[in-house]
């Protein structure tokens, strides 16, 4: 068995998350040499004869695509691994930027940037937005989360790499988070920093915007557990994935004139950055932005010019 782990436009924490196995690592390279990792070791190409190839990262550029393709001859099976490269990730938010800003931000104004500020010229062109690898090909299984947990990832890779089909939850964050709904009176949505939530009560009744509804769990509900809300970093729930009619923004806004008797005109007033709070990890994807509520396409146009 030859696996390859590859790195598109990510930020390589999804190979960490595999590190992140620690002693589980001896069992699966028993079974299974890890022949291609950019990260792990120093091998330029992936060689052929791949059986398992995770891909982490989204396609932002003209080499991300070329490897792409590359892995898709190459691999037997291809795993889109972590939220990047199912749904764009966060590599998508460069959408809301054009190319000069961008390279103008990450080589003249960074505080890391050389003084020079001298853009170079050798950089992969990028294409005109940023997909999800299921955007450009066929992919057999998706990991989500970024990176994905731990003790998912702990049940999830055996079984792949033994060929073994597995149950698992495909229920919201919601649906793993024990917060009970408390009081909704005078509601309104409150940023992070104003106030610290109490830890019994659900966040969203609270005020603070917390996307566990409209998100795939498997996490369980690690965030609103240490008191913070769910920025939606596993990717949409699968209602929200399957149903066309169904997407992040319109959801919440149901959701929450619900919850608080508030009409949705009302609530939309207060929504604030909506591509940084309900689409962080889902800008890049086709599949999100052609659903015919998206706000995605409204966001990126205007932001970008
Ligand atoms: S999904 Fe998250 S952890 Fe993985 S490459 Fe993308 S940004 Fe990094
Ligand atoms: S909205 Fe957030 S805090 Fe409330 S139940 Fe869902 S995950 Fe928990
Ligand atoms: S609670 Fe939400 S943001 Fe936190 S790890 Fe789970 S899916 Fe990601």
């Amino acid at each position: 068995m030859k696996i390859a782990i590859e790195e598109l436009a990510g930020c390589s924490g999804c190979t960490i998350a595999v590190l992140d196995l620690h002693e589980m690592l001896l069992d699966l390279v028993a079974q299974a040499d890890i022949v291609y990792s950019p990260v792990i070791m120093d091998v330029k190409e992936p060689p052929e004869g791949i059986d398992i190839a995770f891909v982490t990262g989204a396609i932002r550029n003209e080499e991300n695509h070329e490897r792409l393709k590359l892995l898709r001859k190459r691999a037997k099976k291809v795993v889109a691994f972590g939220t990047c490269a199912c749904y764009g990730g966060v590599s998508g938010l460069s959408m809301l930027s054009s190319n000069d800003e961008l390279f103008n931000y990450v080589y003249r104004e960074t505080a890391t940037a050389d003084d020079d500020g001298v853009i170079p010229n050798d950089v992969p062109p990028f294409l005109y937005r940023a997909f999800a690898v299921g955007d450009i090909t066929k992919i057999d299984y998706y990991i989500t989360g970024c990176p994905p947990k731990e003790a998912f990832l702990r049940q999830i890779i055996p079984a792949i790499i033994a060929g073994d089909t597995l149950a698992l939850s495909r229920k919201s964050v919601c649906a793993e988070c024990d917060r009970k709904m408390g009081p909704v009176e005078n509601w309104s949505l409150k940023r992070r920093h104003e106030g610290i939530p109490d830890r019994e009560h659900c966040l969203l009744g609270q005020g603070y915007l917390c996307l566990g509804s409209v998100t795939f769990g498997r996490c369980g509900a690690a965030c609103p557990k240490n008191n913070v809300p769910c920025t939606g970093c596993n990717g949409p729930s699968l209602d929200v994935l399957r149903e066309p009619c169904r997407d992040i923004y319109n959801m919440m806004l149901r959701r929450i004139s619900d919850l608080t008797d508030k009409p949705q005109k009302e609530v939309e007033k207060e929504f604030y950055d909506v591509a940084h709070t309900m689409y962080a990890f889902t800008i890049g994807s086709l599949i999100m932005e052609d659903k015919e509520n998206s706000k995605i396409r409204d966001l990126v146009k205007e932001r970008s010019g």
